[in-house]
């Protein structure tokens, strides 16, 4: 076997997800607030879109780096809505922004280089990095500080080999968004450095308490060598659609796009089509936003109200990360325990990195109905 995948373990948010589900299908009692996967269903007009272009036989091969009108129509948001200076020959459309995360290190980062991940932080940066080649830093940030990132947090970890930096705003697990203040900081580091900056937005949408986001492309001093990453399927609640995309400079998209010439030839067309009228659906996933936030404050109300769990009041996406220390059981162990006595599926906090072993994640993607039956079934076995 090739030591580089071999080596490699399995996803734990996409394994606890797979659990979740097997028990369910042996007939078991189980409430999962394990992956990050909305319930709402995708909006009725990309559904309808996505029906019209299979009938109007939009069935075969498209270019490579996605269909021209909706990299214009991607362009066009990132213009208007991030700042970021582009055109439709930045854009690359992925199978999922996973895939556009895993190219995104490969283009810059193989043998021999480093790339710097703060952590606690999403579960495949490392897994990714290995898989180019190349060599994964992760460096805890402290839950006391806010999980604020700093120069000299960030100085400690940068060698001569350093080539690429990881960041999430909002950020799972934490929920945490990147102060401007933070993004200056990240940013006179990685100009001085002459780094790479990966941008993982795929929770852009989901942002609490009337924050912004910020998207470092828009730093002209360093936007050459910042690559975007997003996602349809956390904005749209299209996780199963598999599409997301990156937006970089035309050097790192020409490389991308030769490479997705070997690898997949191009996205499914008709999902493609569909994603043009995603974009049209700005109001749905604000009300989405809206909905989250509200499960946001009964989570974290519920949460923190029990004895040895201490909640941290996430600023975006929908995960709430929880100290769970004075229950005198690792991450793993009280994980493995709620799924026992309460059947709640969670995610431990060692999977999300250094920084993550006293802490759980729970997804508040899923319906209140079930966020009410996890509460009350934790509180019944505490
Ligand atoms: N990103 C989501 C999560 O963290 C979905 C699973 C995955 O792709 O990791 O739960």
């Amino acid at each position: 076997m090739n030591k580089l995948l071999s080596g490699i373990s399995a996803s734990a948010t996409v394994s606890f997800n797979n659990l979740a589900s097997r028990l369910k299908s042996e007939g078991k009692s189980i409430v999962s607030l394990a992956g990050g996967d909305p319930d709402f269903d995708t909006p009725e007009k990309i559904k309808a879109s996505l029906v019209r272009a299979l009938n109007c036989g939009h069935t075969h091969y498209c270019d490579v780096r996605g269909l021209k009108a909706l990299r214009e129509k991607l362009s066009f948001k990132l213009r208007e809505e991030n700042n970021i200076m582009c055109s439709e020959k930045n854009i690359i459309v992925t199978p999922g922004a996973k895939y556009a995360v895993c190219l995104a290190i490969m283009a810059v980062a193989g043998e021999g280089d480093e790339v710097l991940i703060p952590q606690p932080s999403w579960v495949s940066y490392e897994a990714m990095t290995r898989l180019g080649g190349a060599l994964p830093v992760g460096f805890p940030l402290s839950v006391e500080n806010g999980y604020e990132i700093t120069r000299s947090l960030l100085e400690e970890n940068c060698t001569d080999r350093t080539k690429a930096i990881v960041i999430n705003s909002p950020n799972n697990p934490t929920g945490h968004v990147l102060s401007s203040d933070e993004w200056q900081t990240v940013r006179d580091f990685v100009r001085d450095h002459e780094l790479y900056l990966i941008s993982d937005e795929v929770y852009e949408s989901i942002i609490f308490d009337g924050r912004k986001n910020i998207s470092p492309a828009s730093f002209l001093d360093i936007s050459p060598r910042v690559i975007t990453v997003n996602s349809f399927s956390k904005a749209y609640a299209m996780t199963g659609w598999r599409m997301g995309y990156l937006c970089a400079s035309e050097e790192i998209t020409d490389v991308i796009a030769t490479v997705l010439s070997h690898e997949i030839s191009c996205v499914n067309e008709f999902v493609q089509y569909a994603g043009i009228t995603a974009l049209e659906c700005r109001e749905e996933s604000l009300m989405m936003a809206r909905e989250y936030e509200r499960r946001r404050d009964y989570l974290v109300k519920e949460l923190s109200s029990l004895e040895g769990f201490e909640a941290v009041v996430p600023q975006g996406a929908f995960y709430l990360w929880v100290r769970i220390e004075k229950n005198g059981m690792n991450s793993e162990e009280l994980a493995m325990w709620l799924l026992e006595k309460a059947g709640v599926v969670t995610v431990p906090g060692s999977s999300f990195g250094k920084g993550g072993e006293k802490f759980l994640r729970f997804c508040f993607a899923y319906s209140m109905k079930d966020l009410e039956e996890a509460v009350r079934r934790i509180k019944k076995c505490i």
